[in-house]
């Protein structure tokens, strides 16, 4: 599995369709200061489903948007698409090319697609987690980022190998599990509270 392309539309500081192509092995993006390489891992963070502005380095979600230049007028949406070689069945999916879509619109709507089926931000986190890639997966290690995890806690360091490890996935699932058997219980103890009465 391999990351192929990834295409920024109105995405922060590109705001016409830009595509850039990867092949396997390493690929450098070099510009001068300011140029939008730190845009581009933004853009690879945001289409994996990052939630929040400061991971993005904004103040609020819509600052993702093209915000206007002197001679250009602000965009109002943005749009990033992710296409995955998948020949290895990695993800576990049956497509050989799996591309990811997130669009967000200025008033604040935002979607996400699976070869161009809309589908939920779930089913994106999930089909990503399995991989080992995904937000929450250090696969995108930020400026700074390696000496937060050498000055980690021991839960800290617990929580990154948990991470590499996939486990993730499970610790959410169970979450929401635990979740639900405590609502399952509320309405027990509710109906034992009425059968109570009515007896
Ligand atoms: P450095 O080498 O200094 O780290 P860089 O190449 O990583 O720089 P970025 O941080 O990716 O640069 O890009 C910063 C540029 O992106 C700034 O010029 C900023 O104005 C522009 N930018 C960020 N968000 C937006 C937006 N929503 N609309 C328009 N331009 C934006």
């Amino acid at each position: 599995m391999h990351l192929k392309s990834l295409t920024l539309r109105g995405f922060k500081s590109f705001a016409s369709a830009t595509t850039l192509r990867f092949e396997p092995g390493i690929t450098c993006v070099v510009g001068p200061n300011g140029s939008g390489k730190s845009n581009v891992v933004d853009a690879l963070s945001w289409v994996m489903g990052e939630q929040g502005a400061k991971s993005l380095r904004g103040g609020k979600m819509e600052d993702v948007i093209f915000a206007g230049t002197s001679g250009r007028a602000p965009l109002g949406r943005a749009e990033v698409s992710l296409t995955i070689d998948n020949t290895d069945g990695a993800l576990p999916i049956d497509y050989t090319e799996v591309t990811i879509t997130r669009t967000m619109f200025r008033n604040g709507g935002s979607e996400y697609a699976l070869n161009g089926n809309v589908c939920r931000l779930l089913d994106i986190q999930e089909l990503l987690s399995d991989s080992g890639i995904g937000r929450e997966m250090h696969v995108i290690v930020g400026q700074g980022q390696l000496d937060s995890v050498l000055h980690a806690d021991p839960m800290g360091r617990r929580a990154f190998i948990e991470e590499a490890a996939g486990v993730l996935k499970h610790r959410k699932r169970k979450e929401k599990a635990l979740r639900k058997l405590d609502a399952m219980q509320g309405n027990l103890n509710r109906v034992q509270d009425l059968v109570a009465e009515l007896r």
